[in-house]
């Protein structure tokens, strides 16, 4: 996703707080939920609420400087790589690593009238960390779930 132009800089006030955030987001791969980069901004800043992170988050993701990630159906993650990529969730451990994608992915045909507007690419698997320890069956869970 490119950075989304025209919207106005003046209604992003920069505190050391919001900062904070940028640092700890910038250059981060590894997806951290709100409630990470909640611990990680706390250690700086005891004083800031949950509620300001998140809020703060939101805004930057309507600005376009990160991306919400919804691979993990506990909680959000966030991205501040908003270049087009893939995921790839370990569903033992959620880890979550960036995988490349072709630049176009088209539906192999659509509803009369609709326009495609975006695409989302999720892949689930089990990490190399994970790998020793998963049982077979809990990698093969993700799959089977839809035909309980
Ligand atoms: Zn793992
Ligand atoms: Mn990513």
């Amino acid at each position: 996703m490119k950075k989304r132009p025209g919207v106005p800089q003046s209604r992003f006030r920069m505190t050391p707080q919001r900062a904070e955030i940028l640092r700890l987001l910038e250059g981060n791969t590894s997806h951290p939920s709100a409630e990470e980069i909640y611990r990680g901004v706390h250690r700086k800043f005891p004083r800031i609420s949950f509620a300001t992170v998140y809020n703060t988050l939101q805004s930057l993701f309507r600005k376009g400087e990160l991306l919400e990630i919804r691979i993990d159906p506990k909680r959000s993650r966030f991205d501040p790589s908003t270049a087009p990529h893939a995921h790839l969730m370990c569903v033992k451990c959620g880890t979550i690593a960036d995988v490349r994608r072709p630049a176009k992915l088209k539906p192999l045909g659509k509803p009369a009238g609709f326009k495609v507007l975006s695409c989302n690419v999720e892949f689930y698997g089990v990490c190399p960390a994970c790998a020793g320890k998963a049982a077979p069956k809990e990698a093969a869970k993700c799959q089977k779930r839809t035909r309980k």
